[in-house]
């Protein structure tokens, strides 16, 4: 293995040091790998010449592996064993399968271990597998293409990509021998690329229409600062949409109206997808269809045509787009720039809506095929160390809330959804019971009040805590989410240095299209929520009267109280149980106040005896300060 070598701080390696790394666009359906070429960034092609590098990858009975364009090819012949699409199965379970367009189009081993994975001819394989396969390739090219050694590369993915989803694109990557400089979210490459970042200021609005995905994300750009504000999309939203509305138009043109053999709608589709780029160039193409066997169909299709056939799929994308706008907080006319990605953008129809509604111009001067791996370039040769003057920062956000299950079954937020990472939070919380000596943590990710409607994700413990009164210890729980969107949670209690940590690493993640409904349905119950959260909140402070009187009774009841006093506070306490396990707030409210008024000659007899106790003997001074020092919440109760 090569020593690393280490310059010194803020200087740049001499030049025939120079790093080389690469960005790599790691899409859904095409892949590229781009580096900065003497200053100039530029996409690395493969031997025949070709950029980008279609994200399909063909197993054969022979254990070989074929990818891109070669892969393609048995697409009609082989296709159970022909994997495409693979990155929507990252990070995700056996659950996330079913009605998805991959469980329609291929067979699934989900026995083989803890990942569903493609049942192929050499074998059950994950889509960590597939993308390692193409990131393998595309390191392949890279390697022939730059003069020095490779330190690594920059890995887009989309910015709705939680934890799991990244975690398994570095695992890819480790399994490819690619090491990762950073995870960067696709929007931020792409405004990257059209340096945005120098020297402006402003918001900017990036639209992502690729195969099979859209994304939506507005930027915020201060000098040298760069964060993202809000994103939103469709996972299930894009070319492909396209080509099969082109499809439909097409038998409809034909009079077709049977059943296409899944070679025959394979061949539609093609026919549909090259009408689709060829429209996007000129007015009118002309169309020679082999719909099967002897039936043909030919004729001409115009622009019109097509624009008709995707004007409602087009029009999908613009609610994402006033969500997110709603989200970030802004006007359109706030707007500096709109950025064009994804191959679909070049659909002219596409172009014209977005800036309509946007009310302005877009941006499409660099190939929205290539725009986000020529941003993942500029930033893996920052990172790279060979800009070190260049102190640019990369910020983006958290899609969901993060948080902790509190009592009652609430979930305290700790990190709010969109807050720009990386980031760290801290928040105190202490024990519920007296002599509690551990504490249970459990992480949840979410935006509705009730731990019940978030997603859990991970669960510890710390103990060794000091056995005190309810409340007294304090536990500092810190949340961290780093420049890659992971988390780590610890746990610490300051008195006796114990410390419990976790990082999460989910064993499967959430689809964008999960998320989107988690959002929709937090403020479809908002009002619902609240109202459960103020009901929870309620019982747990019940419960809390209930334990410190039962507590005391247990302590010198007898000492203070009658027995008919004692059986009125007993009843008035089991009238308060009983209601907590309602859900009539008004009654619990009712029911607490008549306790508290009820056991009011029992606290104060108490509070009295302990006074005389600490007055025996002693200076009137030296009592008020004693009393003072039992008041600080620390030692009130010890
Ligand atoms: P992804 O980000 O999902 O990997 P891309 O950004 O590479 O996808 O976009 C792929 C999509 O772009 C495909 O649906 C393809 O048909 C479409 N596309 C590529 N070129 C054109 C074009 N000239 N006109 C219209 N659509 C195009
Ligand atoms: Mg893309």
């Amino acid at each position: 293995m090569a020593l690393l070598q280490i310059s010194e701080p803020g200087q740049a390696p001499a030049p025939h040091q120079r790093r080389d790394a690469v960005g790599i666009d790691l899409g859904t359906t095409n892949s590229l790998v781009a580096t900065l070429r003497s200053g100039t960034p530029t996409v690395l092609v493969n031997e025949a010449g070709e950029g980008s590098l279609p994200s399909v990858v063909h197993y054969g009975e022979d254990d070989s592996i074929t990818v891109g364009h070669a892969a393609q090819e048995y697409a009609v012949t082989d296709p159970m064993s022909t994997i495409r699409s693979a990155k929507r199965l990252m990070g995700k379970g056996a659950d996330d399968l079913p009605g998805t367009w991959l469980s329609d189009h291929y067979n699934f081993d989900l026995t083989s271990g803890p990942m569903p994975a493609f049942a192929t001819n050499a074998g059950p394989k994950t889509a960590i597998d597939v993308s390692a396969a193409l990131l393998k390739e595309l390191k392949a090219i890279a390697e022939k293409s730059v003069s020095g050694e490779l330190v690594g590369a920059v890995i887009t993915v989309p910015a709705y990509f939680d934890d799991a989803q990244r975690q398994a694109t570095k695992d890819a990557a480790s399994l490819a021998g690619l090491s990762v400089l950073r995870l960067i979210n696709e929007p931020t490459a792409a405004a990257l690329a059209y340096g945005l970042d120098a020297n402006d200021s402003g918001t900017v609005v990036v639209y992502d229409l690729g195969g099979g995905t859209f994304d939506i994300s507005v930027l915020k750009m201060q000098r040298g600062l760069f964060e993202v504000l809000a994103t939103a999309g469709n996972t299930a939203l894009g070319g492909d949409d396209f080509d099969e509305a082109i499809v439909s138009m097409l038998c409809e043109l034909a009079s077709f109206s049977g059943e296409l053999s899944s070679g025959a709608q394979r061949r539609a589709l093609q026919t549909a997808r090259q009408v689709k780029e060829t429209l996007s160039e000129q007015e009118s193409v002309s169309v020679d269809w082999h719909i099967e066997a002897e039936t043909h169909w030919s004729g001409t299709i115009t622009r019109e045509q097509l624009n008709n056939a995707i004007s409602a799929l087009v029009d999908q994308t613009l609610t994402p787009c006033r969500r997110v706008l709603r989200d970030a907080d802004i006007e359109k006319s706030d707007i500096r720039a709109v950025v064009m990605v994804g191959g679909s953008t070049r659909v002219p129809l596409v172009r014209d809506r977005v800036s309509e509604f946007f009310e302005q111009p877009v941006l499409t001067s660099i190939n929205p095929d290539e725009v986000v791996a020529i941003g993942a370039a500029i930033q893996a040769d920052v990172l790279a160390g060979n800009k070190p003057d260049n102190d640019l920062l990369l910020l983006d956000v958290i899609p969901l809330s993060l948080g902790l299950e509190t009592m009652g079954g609430l979930a305290e937020k700790i990190i709010p959804r969109n807050t720009t990472i990386p980031i760290a939070r801290a928040q105190e919380f202490t024990t519920y019971k007296d002599s509690q000596t551990a504490l249970a943590l459990h992480v949840v990710q979410g935006e509705r009040e009730l731990v019940a409607d978030c997603r859990s994700l991970a669960r510890f413990e710390l103990t060794g805590l000091p056995p005190r009164v309810a409340g007294a210890v304090r536990v500092q729980v810190l949340f961290q989410v780093d420049a890659d969107g992971l988390l780590t949670v610890s746990a610490l209690e300051k008195d006796s240095g114990n410390l419990a940590s976790i990082d999460v690493k989910p064993s499967y993640g959430l689809s964008d299209g999960e998320i989107e409904s988690m959002l929709q349905a937090s403020m479809d119950n908002a009002a619902g929520d609240m109202q459960q959260r103020l009901l929870q909140e309620q019982k747990v402070d019940a419960q809390r009267v209930i334990e410190a009187i039962d507590s005391a009774l247990r302590a010198d009841g007898d000492i203070h109280l009658s027995s008919e006093e004692r059986a009125a506070i007993d009843e008035l306490i089991d009238n308060l149980k009983n209601s907590v396990k309602g859900d009539d707030s008004a009654a619990i409210k009712l029911a607490q106040e008549s306790l508290e008024k009820g056991s009011s000659n029992f606290v104060e007899r108490r509070m009295n005896a302990s006074v005389k106790h600490l007055m025996a003997g002693q200076h009137v001074d030296a009592v008020a300060a004693q009393l003072e020092e039992s008041e600080k919440p620390q030692d009130a109760n010890d």
